[in-house]
């Protein structure tokens, strides 16, 4: 386990969870990312291309959040199995400053300059 405040950290990622899920469900949609239907892209009548458009881009936006909520989980899960903190490749810890800057990473500075 890294030299951090896990509590501090978890608490802090419960919350962006919880921030994201608010975003994912005033965008209309749930938290698997798919759409509850509720929102009015307009009717049949409406400009048909203005309303794809804005679909498009609300559709961009859920992607967003659902890839960051993925990422908030993973890293709430890895809290909890105790793994947070150790480099999914390297298996070394992940450097303090790093976890700090970016609490959802998986892999070490090192590896990830590698893999990417
Ligand atoms: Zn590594």
């Amino acid at each position: 386990m890294p030299p951090i405040d896990i509590t501090k950290t978890a608490a802090s990622l419960k919350e962006e969870r919880e921030r994201l899920l608010h975003q994912l469900a005033e965008l209309g949609s749930d938290e698997q990312g798919d759409l509850t239907g509720e929102l009015d892209f307009g009717d049949a009548f409406a400009d048909a291309g203005a309303a794809t458009a804005e679909r498009t881009e609300t559709m961009g936006f859920i992607v967003n959040f659902k890839t960051k909520l993925d990422e908030v989980e993973a890293a709430i899960t890895r809290i909890q199995d105790g793994t947070y903190g150790v480099c999914c490749a390297c298996g070394e810890l992940i450097g303090l400053d790093r976890m700090e800057h970016l609490p959802t990473s998986t892999m070490c500075i090192d590896c990830k300059t590698k893999s990417c």
